[in-house]
């Protein structure tokens, strides 16, 4: 699934900037974290429990660290990055910075109008990531803002129809195996994407939606099932068919290879400090980030994690091909 601002003749730029990357070990995504604070009150993350008072402390530009990394894509994440009321400046500076870069925003879209969303695809975004586990109120229940899924489902085809990229991060729990299907098919008719990763406990240690024994036999089909959808349709589900097939084994508890987390994709917290992966705490300043050694961590398996891992297939290309 490529963005509206990128062509594919865009590609042979793209894979000439990742082979430079990768042969000089350097991340190829950059996710900056531009505040920790947030709006909702998922059950599972206690960022929302953040103190006001660390809004002092967030950078004020992240254009000196997109400089000096030069990554292929860069996202902006939180906390809820629309939070900061200077977002469009964040997003403007970046893309000044490194030109033709992808920029995409992760947010959970309690706060994305259809202005908004336009003033920050004009700032220079590539794509918009909305959070969406649920079609329904239990969404609004998980996050705990009222009236939160309609407000997604009415604005996202707004956004698609003024030419805006956007996908769906929706993150398969006990409790959303049934709705995995139908959100990807709301996707596709919707003109928009799904990126899919899967539950943690990790963030706060909340076990209430972890997938386990009771429900790997529903997981195995519904794996099955997207993957078929996938064959009939390239572009809507941006995750590898590798990443899915691996998802059971995980829950299953048969990866046992380490992960690569700070490789290819790394974080940079509201304060500069570089981490290797969301979950992980903060190390020191991004100026000194020299790489990360493979961890024997097991946590989660989240897409940023899977995918680093994912093999070249030509089924990847046909995902970023598609014509979604
Ligand atoms: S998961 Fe996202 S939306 Fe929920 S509290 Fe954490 S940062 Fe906020
Ligand atoms: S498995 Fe990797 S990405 Fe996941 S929490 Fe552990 S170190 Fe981080």
């Amino acid at each position: 699934m490529l963005s509206r601002k990128f062509k594919p003749w865009h590609i042979v730029p793209f894979s000439f900037r990742y082979a430079r990357l990768r042969l000089t070990r350097r991340p190829v995504l950059v996710h900056f974290e531009v505040t920790m604070r947030c709006n909702a009150q998922c059950g599972f993350c206690d960022y929302w429990k953040t103190d006001a008072s660390e809004k002092a402390r967030e950078l004020q530009s992240f254009a000196d660290a997109a400089r000096h990394f030069r990554p292929m894509m860069v996202t902006f994440t939180g906390g809820e990055p629309l939070l900061r009321r200077d977002l469009e400046d964040l997003v403007a500076e970046v893309d000044r910075a490194v030109p033709r870069t992808w920029l995409s925003l992760i947010t959970h879209g309690g706060m994305l109008s259809i202005e908004r969303a336009q003033s920050l695809w004009d700032a220079g975004l590539a794509q918009f990531c909305i959070s969406l586990d649920y079609l329904d109120e239990r969404h609004d229940a998980a996050r705990r803002i009222p009236g939160l899924a309609g407000k997604i489902l009415a604005t996202v085809p707004q956004m698609v129809a003024r030419g805006m990229t956007v996908r769906f991060n929706t993150v398969i729990k006990n409790d959303n195996l049934d709705d995995i299907l139908p959100i990807i098919r709301y996707a596709d008719a919707a003109g928009a994407g799904v990126n899919l990763s899967v539950y943690t406990d990790f963030k706060n240690g909340s076990t209430a939606r972890s997938l386990g024994a009771a429900h790997l036999a529903q997981l195995d089909a519904l794996v099955r099932e997207i993957l078929a959808f996938k064959r009939g349709r390239r572009g809507v589900v941006s995750n590898s068919d590798w990443y899915l097939q691996q998802i059971p084994r995980w829950v299953r508890g048969e990866l046992n290879e380490p992960c690569r987390s700070g490789e290819t994709t790394i974080h940079i917290d509201p304060v500069g400090k570089v981490r290797r992966c969301p979950d992980f705490p903060s190390d020191d300043h991004w100026s000194t980030y020299s790489g990360y050694q493979p961890i024997n961590c097991d946590r989660c398996y989240y897409a940023c994690r899977g995918e680093a891992q994912a093999p070249l297939t030509i089924s990847r290309f046909q995902d970023l091909f598609g014509n979604r």
